[in-house]
């Protein structure tokens, strides 16, 4: 039986694979030693498109972020579409790695 760990709302590591997991549909999203983004489908949007214009046509302000200044990046699952990060940075920066984890330590601590 493989040992899996929850870590987001959609993500698990197995433990034993040291792969990540997509809890919904078991789909293998890649080596949990690099960034789970790497295995996930990834979809450039519109600030402007993701949060709807709340004033006038005329007005300087739209309340949405500028999309000079702004992308929205959101990572769906390749096996079965969930949304599982969104990722809001300026144009021309990497994608961030947010989660790091110790393996050995998650196994040692799984084991307990
Ligand atoms: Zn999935």
């Amino acid at each position: 039986m493989t040992e899996r760990v929850r870590v987001t709302e959609t993500l698990d590591i197995d433990l034993d694979a040291g792969r990540w997991t997509c809890n919904r549909c078991g789909h293998d999203v890649g080596d949990a030693e690099q960034s789970y983004k790497e295995g996930l489908l990834v979809a450039e949007r519109d600030p402007e498109e993701v949060h709807p214009r709340r004033a006038p046509e005329d007005s300087a302000y739209s309340f949405a972020p500028d999309p000079e200044w702004c992308r929205v990046l959101e990572f769906y699952c390749p096996g079965c579409a969930v949304l599982v990060e969104v990722e809001y940075l300026p144009p021309g920066h990497p994608i961030t790695r947010d989660l790091v984890f110790d393996l050995t330590s998650l196994r040692a601590a799984a084991a307990r």
